[in-house]
């Protein structure tokens, strides 16, 4: 009586269900991690950033598995192909998994449980990536929320969320272990040239890596959440996305993480940044039930109206936003911080992609892929949603006439100017009167920083009252459309 456990964006040992149920079955326990082809209708192949991302967990989860005295294999190919191979191989008589949720993953997990099924194996799957399945919250019409704050309150109003489990004892080993590939033969981390030095430097993969940030954020900046979570500056939220996004940690694990010191007293005095936290988590959620009920909403605006839009081609505008040479210090310190370190603060996220789509009238869906190239946590719910949303073509959406004006919003989110300093170090001698606008910076104190505009640091791409008032012309078009 052997188990295959199929890993997949559950790259942990803790609260994992399928583990937990293949530890029970009792028998051997043969885990596998498949890099799945990307020429055929599956899920979407992760990009450059998130590679290097699974490339570092599957070595941490490989590490946590021997301390249990077991192995991950690794294979490469069509899971409908290589499952049923490795099954023959080990004997296996049934084949776990947690489950996914983007159109094409369901496809493959549908056909692989129905061709396994009829091998005569035993195929279960489980929840180990959200608080609540996708098609348990529904309005009473019984219809998908498409708006988030009543889709909120029925999530925090379940009192059916199940406790997350520890860590499984040990795994009994095969008789004989399959043979697996070399993870290094995968290639999955860039060498020539190694451009994630900053990755390395900003984050540690793994289950451990996703249980220390938790406490540090549990321990502190949780307490003034709700004020901080918007300074860019700031060390002020979780940074958990990756680690949520590859499965290292779970969101029932962070719920029950919080609740638990929130029942020892521990954020007395700070209950409505707690509540602010556990939103932000059931945004990631949000996306999720889009995903699964819309499943077009990675490639089609959900409002259809949008088709009318009259997207700008303007390769070298994109490559400015890409390359954070906008001329718009808080878009470009984004835009940097993203390439650095593979992640982006959520405001600058906002801010970032409300320019490209309103300022440079750019699809949102070429921001879409830079970010699924680039962040370590590229996320086809959460990116996909939160593009549609800022684009103000999404389900509960920004209105598209709401055009941030992206100098403001660096004064207000970044008032010290240190978050643009830190990342466009040519502005890193203006002082916080300036470095949000240095086209209006008196030329004496742009000589004292040793600003040469156009030469060192670009003009603006395009000035915000044209930009505003182009897109608003764009606009209305969808609006006659209607
Ligand atoms: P915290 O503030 O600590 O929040 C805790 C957790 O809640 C996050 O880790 C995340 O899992 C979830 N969360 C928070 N805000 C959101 C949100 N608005 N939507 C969905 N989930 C949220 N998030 C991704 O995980 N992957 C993406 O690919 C992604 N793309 C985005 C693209 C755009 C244009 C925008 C505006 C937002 C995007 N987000 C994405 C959402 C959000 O910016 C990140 O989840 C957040 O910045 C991660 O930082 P954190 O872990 O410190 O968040």
């Amino acid at each position: 009586m052997t188990t295959l456990v199929w890993f997949r964006q559950d790259l942990r040992l803790t609260d994992n269900p399928a583990l937990d149920a293949a530890y029970d079955r009792g028998g051997p326990v043969v885990p596998v991690y498949i890099l799945e082809q990307s020429d055929r209708a599956g899920p979407r192949r992760p990009g450059g950033a998130a590679l290097w991302w699974l490339d570092q967990s599957l070595v941490a989860l490989s590490a946590d598995l021997a301390a249990l005295g077991s192995r991950l294999i690794l294979c490469q190919g069509n899971p409908q192909d290589v499952l049923p191979a490795l099954a023959r191989t080990t004997g296996a008589d049934a084949v776990y998994w947690n489950r996914r949720y983007e159109v094409g993953a369901i496809a493959v997990d549908r056909a692989i449980k129905a061709d396994l099924t009829d091998s005569g194996l035993e195929v279960r799957s489980f929840n180990a990536s959200l608080l609540f399945e996708p098609w348990t919250i529904l309005t009473r019409a019984g219809d998908p929320y498409r708006v988030y704050t009543p889709f909120w309150r029925a999530c925090r109003a379940r009192a059916d969320l199940p406790a997350p489990t520890g860590r499984v004892a040990g795994l009994p080993a095969p008789a004989r272990w399959p043979a697996g590939e070399e993870r290094t033969a995968w290639a999955l981390s860039p060498t020539k040239p190694d451009w994630a030095g900053g990755l390395r430097a900003a984050w540690t993969p793994g289950e451990a890596g996703a249980q220390r940030r938790l406490h540090a954020f549990l321990d502190h900046a949780i307490r003034t959440y709700r004020s901080r979570r918007d300074i860019p500056a700031d060390d002020g939220t979780s940074r958990l996305s990756p680690h949520l996004h590859w499965g290292e940690i779970g969101p029932r694990q962070v719920w029950a993480a919080v609740q638990m010191k929130q029942a020892a007293g521990a954020y007395d005095g700070c209950a409505d940044d707690v509540e602010v936290f556990l939103k932000e988590l059931v945004w990631r959620e949000f996306s999720y039930h889009l995903l699964y009920h819309f499943p077009q909403l990675p490639e089609q605006n959900l409002n259809r109206r949008f088709a009318e839009l009259p997207w700008h081609d303007d390769e070298g505008a994109l490559k400015a936003w890409q390359q954070g040479r906008t001329g718009y210090p808080i878009v470009d310190a984004g835009m940097r911080q993203l390439y650095e370190t593979g992640w982006m603060h959520n405001r600058v996220r906002m801010v970032v992609a409300s320019f490209l789509t309103k300022h440079l009238l750019i699809h949102w869906r070429h921001g879409e892929a830079w970010f699924w190239d680039t962040l370590v946590d590229a996320d086809l719910a959460s990116n996909s949603a939160s593009w549609q949303w800022v684009a103000g073509c999404g389900a509960d959406a920004a209105p598209f006439f709401r055009i941030f004006n992206p100098t403001l919003q660096g004064r207000k989110f970044d008032p010290s100017g240190d978050y643009v300093r830190r990342w466009v170090p040519e502005l890193s001698k203006l002082g916080a009167d300036h470095v949000h606008e240095p086209a209006k910076a008196p030329d004496a104190t742009l000589k004292a920083a040793g600003v040469r505009l156009g030469i060192d640091y670009p003009r603006p791409l395009i000035e915000h009252q044209v930009a505003r008032k182009r897109a608003l012309d764009a606009y209305d078009i969808v609006k006659q459309a209607a």
